[in-house]
């Protein structure tokens, strides 16, 4: 079965239109996706304990995408096959004024997950090369010596046992104009909306170039970026997660030698 991702090679450029957002393949029926993602979010279980007691990574998760792309429909989606208790997600919001007198970074590290544990980063680091790039929130200069400084940061986490994986939630701007009104239009969802967002769709095209070069300059070997088409969500929710049952099978996990020899035991 072809991959439902695209793997953005090291090195190579990104063209986002050439990218289609509604792209469904392999599959032609939305039901066929469904039975396939719960049979891989069931797996996710199981590979998440196995992954626990083996001992020897963390899972990174991030997740960016343009305002309404499915990054918060994405994380409910996982819960249903995530244990709690092994898992951990971070959202991050434009940075407070502690924040701001440190390196960009520096929030971002401490949020890494410890290994054993997977974490999904909604929003990330990222942000430090887009909604900065395109709004000039830091002068050029600094924006642009970031690209180098999140590979270099990146495979410091990879050689100490991070595995990461990154994901850009890709819609159109069609079906972003259609998920806002949504929004504007229902009263129980108007509050998803700040002016912010508004703002942001005015500058569709800045960030569709600013994703370009981060997914660009930042797709590594050790830690490569995913283009996931997004427009359908039930196509982005089987994608995110095959990417993770994939992943973490590659990994040979091994459970531990058992401490018991359960015919040599009895309960009494
Ligand atoms: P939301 O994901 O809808 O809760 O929005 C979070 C907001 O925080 C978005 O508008 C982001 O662009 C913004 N944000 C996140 N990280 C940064 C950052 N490093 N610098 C500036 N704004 C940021
Ligand atoms: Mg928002």
């Amino acid at each position: 079965m072809a991959t439902p991702f695209y793997r953005v090679v090291p090195g190579s450029k990104v063209d986002l239109d050439r990218i289609d957002p509604a792209d469904v393949s392999p599959f032609t029926r939305r039901e066929d996706a469904e039975a396939a993602m719960a049979a891989d979010l069931l797996r996710l279980r199981d590979l998440q304990e196995q992954f626990y007691v083996d001992g020897r990574y963390a899972l990174l998760l991030v997740l960016q995408g343009m305002d309404t792309s499915g990054k918060d429909g994405m994380l409910r989606h996982l819960s249903g096959g995530l244990n709690l208790a092994g898992s951990e997600v971070t959202s991050f919001k434009a940075p407070n004024s502690d924040e701001l007198d440190h390196d960009f970074l520096w929030r971002v590290h401490r949020r890494v997950p410890a290994r054993r544990r997977v974490g999904i980063f909604n929003r990330s680091h990222y942000e430090d090369v887009l909604v900065v790039r395109v709004n000039n929130l830091v002068p050029r200069p600094v924006w642009r010596t970031r690209y180098t400084q999140i590979n270099e940061f990146e495979n410091i986490l990879v050689q100490n046992g991070v595995i990461i994986l990154k994901c850009f939630l890709h819609i159109s701007k069609d079906e972003q104009k259609e998920r806002l009104l949504a929004r504007l239009e229902d009263k129980d969802k108007l509050w998803k909306l700040e002016p912010s967002d508004l703002a942001a769709r005015k500058q569709w095209d800045s960030y569709q170039e600013a994703y370009e070069a981060a997914l660009a300059k930042c797709s590594t070997k050790e830690a490569p970026w995913y283009v996931i088409p997004a427009n359908r969500k039930w196509f982005r929710n089987y994608a995110v997660t095959r990417l993770m049952v994939e992943t973490l099978e590659s990994l040979s996990l091994k459970l531990p030698v058992p401490k018991i020899d359960p015919t040599e035991f009895t309960i009494v």
